[in-house]
């Protein structure tokens, strides 16, 4: 038992998730509610981000678990524990990060991330998506100057410092100093003659253009995994682009689901094909057929595991390698049997134990279990007394209820 639940209810997931289900829901929710597409969210963006750094860790977890948000913040260890910025969370979760957070000078400008959807066809076969985007380009006409080389010049009203300062007096000697932009330059520092400005960007130096993307998506690759495109973000003058990186989602299968480089699957089975032999045919990611073949006399048994070696998902990097497809075997059974053939299948099935019934054994009918039934139960032995004395009224409740 967790003493709290908020920071999994944040993200949506069970205090009993996996790492990777962990990981997951962080995925989704920081890429929602990241300040670029959601920039009024930031507080909501902040709490997933907090809520996955302490169950990340699972030394942080435990404690969490243990002692709720107080031991965290509390800190068991004395000195309390220090939240990093959320965004410092997604750039290391997402391996992003322009260079001006690193201390490597504003020379970088910021990642951008997207997520795409991709089927686990895709991810077995390999696919190559398009994928269309709007970004700053630097103008190709004035070269990202804003107009002719020459035609700009230092804003005079704010001396290039973008903004303006106005003293006010507002009493007898006092005066209050009032900051703001600069209204000429819209606090660029600098002004471009209108007359040379650049007539491709308006004096923006950068242009929205649209961009397509090929994303190749190599076999094998794994929900969650980044594809990086250098130098593919935002160009902003003076500065390096940062970089695409895109973040592949993985839809789920209906038949199959992965775990690793393996594929789960379950497969019905009547009872007449698991105690008499089958063949089964398995459609495979890529477009084959599969037959499996169970000779007969071999039982499966219900609820067993089998699987077929190299029919899994391909191995990253080394496609020509596959994991194991694995078989999950549900046996169906007859909901009734001809009471009149019931012979006939005792002379073939195992024989049955004989039984010794002493004296004075009492004597019971099944009832289709119904956890609800508890407090149907004890609401009949409370009026014990007003039913007809049999003794079954209970058991009559619950048998009219089906
Ligand atoms: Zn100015
Ligand atoms: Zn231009």
């Amino acid at each position: 038992m967790v003493k709290e639940t908020a920071y999994y209810k944040i993200l949506g997931v069970e205090p009993t998730c996996t790492p990777e289900e962990l990981k997951k829901a962080y995925r989704k929710l920081a890429l929602k509610y990241h300040p670029d597409k959601n920039p009024d969210e930031g507080e909501k963006f902040k709490a997933i981000s907090q809520a996955y750094e302490v169950l990340a860790d699972p030394k942080k977890r435990e404690t969490y678990d243990r002692g709720g948000e107080e031991a965290i913040k509390g800190g068991e260890s004395g000195g309390g524990f220090n939240f990093h910025s959320p965004m410092d969370i997604f750039d290391m979760f997402f391996g992003g990060g322009g260079g001006g957070r690193r201390g490597r000078g504003p020379s970088k400008g910021k990642d951008v991330v997207h997520q795409i959807k991709v089927s686990l066809e895709d991810l077995y076969k390999g696919a190559t998506r398009k994928l269309a985007l709007q970004k700053n380009v630097i103008c190709d006409k004035c070269e990202g100057r804003g107009g002719k080389e020459g035609a700009v010049e230092k804003c005079t009203p704010c001396r290039g410092t973008g903004m303006q300062v106005r003293v006010q007096q507002i009493g007898p000697g006092m005066v209050q100093q009032i900051q703001s932009v600069c209204g000429d330059c819209q606090g660029q520092g600098e002004r471009i003659n209108p007359k040379y400005r650049c007539k491709n960007c308006q004096g923006r130096k950068v242009n929205r253009e649209r961009k397509i993307l090929e994303v190749h998506i190599d076999k094998g690759m794994k929900d969650g995994q980044n594809i990086r495109f250098h130098g593919e973000g935002d160009q902003e003058p003076g500065l390096e682009a940062g970089d695409i990186i895109i973040v592949l989602d993985e839809k789920e299968h209906p038949t199959f689901r992965r775990h690793e480089n393996d594929l789960i699957m379950e497969m019905e089975l009547g009872l007449v094909e698991t105690l008499c032999g089958f063949q089964k045919t398995i459609p495979t990611l890529d477009d084959r057929t599969l037959v499996l073949t169970n000779i007969p006399g071999e039982v499966i048994k219900h609820g067993s595991i089998k699987c077929i070696m190299n029919e899994g998902m391909p191995i990253y990097k080394d496609p020509f390698e596959k994991g194991r497809l694995i078989i999950k075997f549900n046996v169906k059974f007859p909901e009734k049997i001809d009471p009149a053939s019931v012979g006939q299948l005792e002379k073939i099935l195992p024989a049955r134990q004989e039984v010794i019934i002493p004296d004075g054994a009492e004597e019971h009918d099944l009832v289709d279990f119904d956890p609800k039934a508890q407090s149907n139960r004890r609401r009949t032995e409370a009026y014990g007394e007003e039913d007809d004395g049999d003794g079954m009224g209970g058991q009559r409740v619950q048998c009219a209820s089906h």
